[in-house]
């Protein structure tokens, strides 16, 4: 039988060509940008809207904004939030409105993190934060209560109970009217943009 002609250069191609060929993934994969993420080392920053734990917020004089209506409890869809309003008294208030959120609740074993309960929510009391840290080894853990999901007090804020520090009447309050405000007056403006426009950590 006659040979083939072109037997041999088939043969360096294989003898050559293809092993190198059978590198080419490798090394086109060798110079592309590295997508590996060093965390939780390096932890870098997520969207502006991304929806992490959530946060009760505050009226700059440091009453909180919930009023107990439980709006998000039923707008929630996994049943993730728990909510128990009570009446404020002149004595002891704790938010504007005639009610208070006394006991608030977040299961984050449930929660899935639409963001459905700060649609819900008629007050903006309630926003999500960029934090997604939220795993543990232990169920209880993942049922935030009030005191964990509370804004913090920013300067110039007092601590509720107590009475209503921006304005005279309800009007004057609620347009941001801080002409009767007594506490820490010095600071009142930062803190009444701080508590009252969204900031890095917080978003709707
Ligand atoms: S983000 Fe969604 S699942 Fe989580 S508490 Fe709000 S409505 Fe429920
Ligand atoms: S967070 Fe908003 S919707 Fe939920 S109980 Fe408070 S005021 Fe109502």
């Amino acid at each position: 039988m006659a040979d083939n002609p072109t037997s041999g250069t088939q043969s360096l191609k294989e003898q050559f060509w293809d092993p190198v060929a059978g590198f080419g993934v490798t090394f086109r994969t060798m110079f592309r940008k590295v997508v590996t993420e060093q965390y939780p080392k390096e932890k870098r920053p997520t969207a502006p809207r991304f929806h992490g734990r959530h946060q009760l917020n505050r009226w700059p004089d440091g009453l909180e904004k919930c009023v107990g209506c439980e709006l998000c409890a039923w707008a929630c869809p996994a049943d993730a939030i728990y909510v128990e309003g009570a009446e404020n008294t002149e004595d002891e208030r704790f938010s504007p409105g005639e009610r208070y959120g006394r006991v608030y609740q977040i299961n984050y074993l449930r929660c899935i993190l639409c963001g459905l309960c700060i649609e819900a929510c008629p007050t903006r009391a309630l926003t999500m934060t960029n934090e997604y840290e939220l795993a543990d080894d232990n169920r209880a853990d993942l049922i935030y209560e009030k005191s964990d999901l509370l804004a913090p007090l920013l300067p110039g804020m007092e601590q509720p109970p107590h009475p209503m520090r921006l304005g005279d009447t309800e009007k004057a309050y609620y347009r941001g009217e801080h002409a009767a405000v007594s506490v820490d007056a010095e600071h009142r403006p930062e803190a009444s943009r701080a508590a009252q426009e969204p900031t890095g950590e917080e978003h709707q």
